[in-house]
């Protein structure tokens, strides 16, 4: 997923062309909002967290892309390409480093193993809008 200040930045076409040229196919792609409650269910398993409800609120602030992304270790090497969750953190030449702006905006969202990938991907996509 592009988060809403990369959306608003202006970064989702070249975030999207650095992720097709790195060999990921799409499957799924859309344009939508989250409302509060959506953004809540998403992130639930930060719910006790501090930042959860900056998170939230965050995440339902403006339109997101969200993508369902097919390759070989794809949670891996889509980790590997957004980089830290804190942008100071990451490394050079990775998404987080080239377009967030804090470690709470940080540009990307990436699904953290196969089974948080299914069910985030049904979060969004019906079986007739995956290819
Ligand atoms: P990641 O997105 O790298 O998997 P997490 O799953 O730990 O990171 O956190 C989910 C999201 O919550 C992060 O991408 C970021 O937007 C936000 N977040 C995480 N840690 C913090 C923090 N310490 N302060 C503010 N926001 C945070
Ligand atoms: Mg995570």
């Amino acid at each position: 997923m592009i988060k809403p200040e990369a959306m608003a930045a202006g970064h989702a076409g070249k975030i999207l062309d650095l992720v097709l040229s790195k060999g990921f196919r799409l499957v799924s792609l859309k344009f939508t909002q989250l409302s509060e409650q959506e953004a809540g269910k998403f992130y639930e398993v930060h719910k006790e967290r501090p930042f959860y409800r900056d998170l939230v609120n965050y995440m339902a602030s403006g339109p997101v892309l969200a993508a369902i992304l097919e390759k070989e270790n794809a949670v891996q090497d889509f980790r590997a390409l957004i980089g830290a969750t804190d942008p100071a953190e990451a490394a050079e030449g990775t998404i987080r480093k080239r377009f967030a702006e804090s470690k709470a905006k940080n540009a990307v969202h990436g699904s953290d193993s196969d089974e948080n990938a299914a069910i985030e991907g049904a979060f969004f996509f019906t079986g007739r809008e995956q290819y």
